[in-house]
């Protein structure tokens, strides 16, 4: 299931995931479906259980840069073939239930080159770095479940959400 293209208007920004040095800033999108792929995958569904973790809806992570978190499920194309490093796997940084990500700030030091570098498949393609975007398209062209739109009309609105979320 793609990712909402109007998901700007269709969500609200539910919080805002930084660096620790405040250099790379992003918005996480809610409150997300519980009909998309990570609810329904068996490989993702089956390592939350093995974590005893619940799954519940995450929304969208970036905004010129976005990735729908309930649509992402693990596949890792995007943190390869992305030419500058804007992604890297959350949990390879903080181990942590993706619901705790909405307000995290992080170093940006994960795994970010490795596609076979996730936790498991309850990991997500974290955007950290979405301000480096050079607008290449090769992480929307190789997502199999078309979770990821990257878009430069969507910088004044990651712009207005700065302003609002101080
Ligand atoms: S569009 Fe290109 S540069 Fe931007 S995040 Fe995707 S792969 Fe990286």
């Amino acid at each position: 299931m793609p990712i909402d293209s109007e998901f700007p208007k269709n969500h609200k920004v539910m919080g805002k995931h930084q660096t620790s040095d405040g250099s790379y800033v992003h918005f996480v999108w809610g409150p997300g479906r519980s009909d998309a792929e990570s609810a329904t995958n068996t490989q993702v569904q089956q390592d939350y259980q093995t974590r005893g973790e619940e799954y519940t809806p995450l929304g969208v992570h970036g905004t010129f840069v976005a990735v729908d978190w309930d649509a992402c499920i693990a596949d890792g194309g995007c943190i390869e073939a992305c030419p500058v490093q804007v992604f890297q796997w959350y949990r390879s940084e903080q181990d942590i239930p993706a619901t705790q990500m909405v307000n995290a700030t992080s170093e940006g030091i994960g795994e970010n080159s490795n596609r076979d570098g996730r936790k498991d498949f309850t990991d997500k393609s974290d955007p950290i770095r979405e301000q480096a975007c050079i607008w290449c398209m090769a992480c929307v062209t190789v997502c199999p479940t078309t979770s990821i739109k990257v878009d430069e009309a969507n910088l004044p609105v990651h712009e207005e959400a700065l302003s609002a979320f101080k």
